[in-house]
């Protein structure tokens, strides 16, 4: 008997289209080999959703995707909304799912692909075997933090702020969730934190250290955000398990990608568990909407299939097969195709769809 579970697809703006239909492929294919059954609802957010309902996002599609297993999202954002206001862009689509469904552990793993060590602008024995994971807090911190606005000051200034607020449980949960999973891997837990000036991460450091009480199996250290971006490029291996602050975290996972050679590479997962325990989750590639590639087919879709791998494991607890489509994606760049982004000479170069395909082929 299959296991059956309702999925939101929502592909967004830009390469977001094209990426999500090579995530069908593989989700298709899942639900025709596997013991598992997806039932696929496709959405709009972003651009798209505010061409067609005037908003990027709409009441019914929170209330539908509030009801699904998991949520896949391919990116939003692009120039044609660009001069909108700030509350009604795309990207406040993505961040109102965020809000809504509380999802505030983002998991971010930076993993180097052994044949992918040339596309790294780094030296290969810095990244060789690398494989790290930035936990970044993702529903509060300044980009959720009131007040916030533009104002002004007299008629020729204007002043521009916004608020870094941190609260006990808000750190609290989220170190939580990054001790248990740094216990499921080599018990080494790094926090990132601007505590020698910024009083938000001051308490950000005292509480992870009042968690780390319950975890005394756990080596934590902590590190200066700006310590830790020359780290990441000096040294990443110094690292497994990162969690920092919802800024800091956008900044050095972008930083990290750059460690696996695109962009293009990093999946990734946003993790909410509320108190009764219930799980909700959304899985989305770390860039964005890349407007300067799209409509071309050459994006990389190995991060969306990489983010459709994480699903498997986070949302349905299927290490095997998440593992399966992980060995796929290694197999296909070990035999040399490669998109536009990781592309060297030697290699073949192939199209978005030609990626998804040659994924599918090793996957059959
Ligand atoms: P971006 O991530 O879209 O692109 C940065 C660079 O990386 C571009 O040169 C792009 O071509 C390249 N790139 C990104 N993904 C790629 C892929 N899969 N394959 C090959 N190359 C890839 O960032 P940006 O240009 O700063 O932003 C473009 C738009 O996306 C903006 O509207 C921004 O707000 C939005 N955005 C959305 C998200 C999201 O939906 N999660 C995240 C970041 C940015």
């Amino acid at each position: 008997m299959k296991k059956k579970y309702i999925i939101s697809l929502l592909p967004g703006d830009g390469i977001g289209q094209e990426i999500s239909k090579e995530a069908l492929k593989i989700i298709n294919w899942l639900s025709k080999n596997t013991d598992l059954k997806f039932e696929i609802n496709e959405e709009l957010v972003g651009g798209s959703s505010i061409d067609q309902f005037g908003s990027p996002l709409t009441d019914k599609t929170i209330q539908k995707i509030k009801r699904s297993d998991a949520i896949i999202l391919g990116a939003v954002g692009g120039p044609k909304w660009e001069k909108l206001s700030f509350e009604n862009r795309p990207e406040r689509g993505l961040l109102k799912i965020r809000k809504e469904l509380d999802l505030y552990a983002n998991f971010r793993p930076a993993l180097v692909f052994d044949s992918l060590i040339n596309s790294s602008s780094l030296k290969p024995e810095i990244i060789q075997d690398l494989d790290i994971l930035i936990i970044r807090e993702l529903t509060g911190g300044i980009y959720f933090g009131e007040p916030r606005g533009v104002e002004n000051i007299d008629k020729k200034n204007q002043r521009g702020f916004n608020t870094l607020v941190y609260t006990t449980q808000e750190i609290e949960r989220i170190a939580k969730v990054a001790f248990e999973t740094a216990m499921t891997r080599s018990k080494k837990l790094c926090s990132v934190d601007k505590a020698n000036v910024l009083e938000s991460t001051e308490l950000w450091r005292k509480v992870v250290i009042e968690t780390a009480k319950k975890y005394p199996d756990v080596e934590l250290s902590h590190m200066y955000v700006d310590n830790a971006s020359m780290q990441l490029v000096r040294n990443p291996k110094q690292f497994d398990v990162i969690v920092t602050t919802n800024m800091f975290g956008d900044i050095l996972s972008d930083c990290a990608s750059m460690l696996t050679g695109s962009l293009g590479m990093l999946p990734s997962a946003s993790i909410g568990i509320s108190d009764k325990g219930n799980k909700k989750a959304m899985y989305e590639p770390v860039h964005g909407s890349a407007p300067d590639i799209a409509g071309k087919g050459i994006a990389n879709p190995l991060a969306m299939i990489l983010s459709v791998s994480m699903m498997l494991k986070y949302s349905f607890n299927n290490n095997k097969l998440s593992h399966l489509i992980n060995k796929a994606v290694n197999s296909v760049l070990e035999k040399g195709f490669r998109t536009n982004d990781i592309f060297s000479d030697g290699k073949k170069r192939i199209s978005t769809s030609e990626m998804g395909d040659r994924v599918l082929e090793e996957l059959g």
